[in-house]
């Protein structure tokens, strides 16, 4: 189990507490179009306002390269206002720390919150770089991580900061996320079934590698399963392929043999032509023409996958199982997200695509836990120690 002081373990009385959070929400015309992330961290607000925190928020927001207007901070910091029914103060600068700002850390009272500027307006941000950390680490006393999203990369505004702070801790969503990533992949209730989709097998090497060690039954569908099928000798036609990793696929299908865990490729698929939403399509069993392409799972792999994930106790999924952005190529992803929703088992989303296609798709209540992390997500499936998390004090 985690080791890391939680904001239940520190007191925060009277304390400048920097909070980083994941505010890293879709903003149109100035207009949030999913707010999700920011209800998700307001468990963690209320705490450390209720404790008397005076409390300092700060998050990235896209991947701005110095100053950009259009990725500032201040929908965010309005609709914290209207969310908490309090002021929440916020200066926009470039510089994200400066003597304005740190007067106004410095004048907030017990209870009392602001909101600092996009952190990667600051080029110091990504690349850890001590100048920002030391300006960060300056305008308070504690510091709080509760962006799970990005503990993925060491920053200024987790890594950095913690290291300069006498009192770090996390926060409840990122104890949530670690507590349920972390149980589920180191004690799951079996039977435990991973089900990994999306483009490339290449961007999940290691996840695939450290699940075998885990699961008791793979599913592998989306554009990565046709390097696995390739290598089994199926011709894919057109369809998502990376030669360099057929020799790697073939060895994870030996590994699962070896281990006894049950490793399940598409038997069936949707085919196109052409990669367009309305272009003729047909379902194909088995081998593809050269000029095809796979771009949804079939019918009967929906029922394959379905018979072997209905006994399941855990389940983890990261990757559609195929071009779910296109309508006509969402249903394979449709039927197994429909089905997880279904399931009497811990059902656990990594986030990313298959977050926002469990969402869109209507099932995000139906399941036991959807991260807010994608990539941090994954490196937590490889088995990784995430440095954003590493970095926060041990109890
Ligand atoms: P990832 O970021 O690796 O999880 O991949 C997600 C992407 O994989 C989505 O944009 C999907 O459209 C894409 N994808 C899923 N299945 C296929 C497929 N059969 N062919 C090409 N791309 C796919």
């Amino acid at each position: 189990m985690l080791n890391k002081l939680t904001i239940d373990d520190i007191s925060v009385k009277g304390k400048k507490v920097l909070l980083r959070c994941d505010f890293n929400v879709p903003i149109v015309d100035g207009k949030i179009t999913d707010e999700n992330r920011i209800t998700e961290e307001l468990p963690t607000i209320k705490k450390l306002l209720s404790d008397g925190a005076r409390l300092i928020m700060c998050s990235h927001l896209g991947k701005p390269k110095g100053y950009d207007e259009s990725l500032s901070l201040k929908p965010v910091a309005e609709r914290l206002s209207e969310l908490l029914s309090m002021d929440i103060k916020f200066i926009s600068t470039p510089d994200v720390v400066n003597d304005e700002v740190r007067a106004l850390a410095e004048g907030l009272k017990d209870g009392e919150a602001m909101l600092l500027e996009n952190t990667r307006f600051r080029k110091e941000e990504t690349k850890c770089e001590e100048a920002f950390s030391e300006d960060l680490a300056g305008i308070c006393d504690i510091f709080v991580n509760d962006a799970f999203g990005t503990a993925h990369r060491a920053h200024c505004s987790n890594v950095g900061v913690a290291k300069l702070k006498d009192v770090s801790a996390i926060g409840y969503l990122m104890e949530k996320e670690v507590s349920f990533l972390g149980n589920a992949v180191e004690d799951p209730v079996r039977p435990f079934a991973a089900i990994l989709g999306g483009s490339k097998v290449s961007s999940k090497i290691s996840v695939i590698n450290n699940l075998l060690d885990k699961v008791d039954l793979l599913v592998i569908g989306g554009g990565m399963a046709y390097t696995f099928l390739k290598s089994c000798g199926v011709k894919v036609g057109k369809s998502l392929v990376e030669d360099e990793y057929l020799e790697y696929a073939g060895e994870m299908l030996k590994k699962a043999e070896e281990k006894g865990v049950k490793l399940l490729l598409p038997v069936d698929n949707l085919a196109v032509k052409e990669f367009d939403n309305d272009a003729p399509s047909r379902i194909v069993d088995g081998d593809l023409m050269d000029d095809e392409m796979a771009v949804d799972i079939g019918p009967k792999t929906v029922a394959l996958f379905s018979e072997a994930l209905k006994n399941a106790k855990t389940v983890v999924w990261n990757g559609p199982m195929g071009v779910f952005e296109k309508p006509n190529f969402a249903k394979g992803t449709y039927e197994i997200a429909k089905l997880l929703s279904e399931l009497d088992a811990t059902t656990i989303i990594g986030g990313g695509d298959s977050a926002s296609a469990v969402n869109n798709l209507g099932f995000g209540d139906a399941m036991t836990h959807i991260s807010t992390g994608g990539g941090a997500s994954l490196e937590f499936l490889e088995g990784k120690e995430l440095p954003g998390i590493a970095a926060v004090m041990d109890k």
